[in-house]
């Protein structure tokens, strides 16, 4: 068995309870920030007054694998870890609608460490 951990993307708090880390539970911020944060980066989008995300479905509950850097725009920055799926969505231009409407989005790191692997290993 791989230890179960993971880093919160937002406090740094490392969860190390494998029952709250498989579900990407932060004790600390009281959030499942171990999962993929699409949906709090639609709630930073809804927040700037938009009202439909194409290509953008939220909420997501696959494990998130890496960290990107949001800044609202009221300035404020958090890190949010995203899946490989909505990671690739921004990669493939979702960043740029998302920066026309105020926000800004840094790719971080990739956490391979924190990710849980449902599929399982080839
Ligand atoms: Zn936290
Ligand atoms: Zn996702």
């Amino acid at each position: 068995m791989p230890s179960e951990s993971f880093a919160c993307p937002r406090c740094k708090a490392v969860t190390r309870d494998p029952a709250l880390a498989r579900r990407g539970y932060c004790a600390n911020c009281q959030e499942f920030t171990g999962l993929c944060g699409a949906a709090s980066l639609a709630v930073a989008l809804l927040a700037t007054g938009v009202v439909s995300m194409p290509g953008w479905p939220h909420p997501c509950t696959a494990a998130g694998t890496e960290i990107w850097q949001v800044t609202g725009a009221d300035g404020a920055a958090t890190g949010v870890l995203l899946c490989e799926s909505h990671g690739d969505r921004l990669r493939r231009g979702a960043t740029s609608w998302m920066e026309s409407r105020g926000l800004k989005l840094a790719f971080g790191a990739t956490r391979r460490s924190c990710a849980v692997n449902p599929a399982g290993g080839p």
